[in-house]
């Protein structure tokens, strides 16, 4: 684990008790962590008599509107003037489940203005920024596990309660696949474990998050696995990809793409899966693989994009098609690679 004090528990409780603006910033299209790890440090803060409040660069998935806190968010993209003005008043912020300010989109522009204090709680590769305080490690499963760590840093672990336990435990659950990666650290379990002390019940989360389709959002799934999928076998890949005019069809929502991506790792010696989907003025992607194989490498090197090492994502300018056509021409570079890290 890095962090940038030996002293970083009692430093920053010392902030915070003579600080009152604390803002909480998650990354764009947030999932299941980064309202999980956000709004679990929101209530863990609000325990320690602070009030913070958490802004989100833009919209998110309704299936993660019941995590406790979620009715104070702000939503940047809804709400301008409100966020502005709060980030403005903000002595500290914590960017939770993002490290690069490149990951807020419109929001980068006031954060970067702001000169109050920064505190990163990340598990993504950590780059270069102006911080003043991180607690970053690549190797957690998520940043709500991290948020549990801030919190035994503080010395606090007398104050999480069930709101907490249930946030983190969401976040922890989502970016593990329901511990079926990311997830092979004793001390993964043993936060799960300690927070299952606090009679949350798992089984209603996992529910909410995952038994949650709406018809338009599963039949769309259905359509992506049966008209929309293309294996290259030989370099061991499989791809999605949504138009416009297709989401159209399904009247697509923020989020109902969410973890389309990983069903083709479901395929018998598939290790490496994208999924482009067209938005307004570029096209999202998004890659997964098993095993060695750097999907962030790719993402970083090919399409101006980054994350962790088998989840990760990028942008592309380019029309759909040609975006795609790119991808496939990159494949035989890859092939080696693709080779090496087959099941
Ligand atoms: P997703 O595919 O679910 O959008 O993102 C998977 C992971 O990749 C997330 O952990 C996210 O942080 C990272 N990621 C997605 N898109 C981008 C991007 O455009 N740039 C960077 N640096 N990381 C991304
Ligand atoms: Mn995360």
């Amino acid at each position: 684990m890095k962090k940038l004090s030996d002293n970083f528990g009692k430093e920053v409780n010392k902030l915070l008790s003579v600080t009152n603006n604390i803002v909480i910033v998650t990354h764009s299209n947030p999932d299941a962590d980064a309202i999980g790890s956000s709004l679990g440090l929101y209530n863990f803060l609000i325990k320690k008599r602070q009030n913070p409040i958490v802004i989100t660069p833009n919209s998110y998935p309704e299936f993660l509107w019941w995590m406790p806190g979620n009715q104070n968010i702000i939503n940047f993209y809804n709400d301008k003037k409100s966020a502005v003005e709060i980030i403005k008043q903000a002595q500290i912020i914590f960017y939770v489940d993002f490290n690069e300010t490149n990951r807020i989109d419109k929001l980068e522009k006031y954060i970067k203005q702001s000169n109050s204090i920064k505190i990163v709680i990340d598990h993504h590769p950590l780059f270069n920024e102006n911080i003043d305080y991180i607690l970053s490690d690549a190797s957690a499963s998520s940043a709500a596990e991290l948020v549990y760590e801030f919190i035994v840093l503080l010395n606090n672990i007398n104050l999480i309660d069930e709101k907490i336990a249930k946030c983190l435990y969401a976040g922890i659950m989502a970016d593990t696949g329901c511990f079926s990666y990311n997830s092979s650290k004793p001390r993964t379990f043993q936060i799960v474990a300690e927070l299952l002390i606090f009679n949350i019940n798992k089984d209603e989360i996992v529910s909410k998050i995952y038994d949650n389709f709406s018809t338009d959002r599963f039949r769309l799934l259905g359509y992506c696995l049966n008209e929309k999928l293309t294996v290259f076998p030989q370099y061991h890949t499989a791809i999605i990809s949504l138009t416009k005019q297709e989401l159209k069809k399904f009247n697509f929502k923020q989020g109902d793409d969410e973890g389309f991506v990983n069903y083709p790792l479901s395929i018998k010696g598939i290790i490496f899966s994208a999924i482009f989907v067209e938005r307004v003025d570029y096209v999202k992607i998004s890659f997964r693989s098993k095993g060695a194989f750097a999907t962030n490498k790719f993402a970083r090197k090919n399409f101006n994009g980054g994350g962790h090492l088998n989840a990760s994502g990028g942008k592309s300018k380019m029309d759909i098609d040609k975006t795609i056509e790119k991808f496939i021409s990159l494949l035989p570079n890859y092939k080696n690679e693709l080779d090496e890290n087959e099941d």
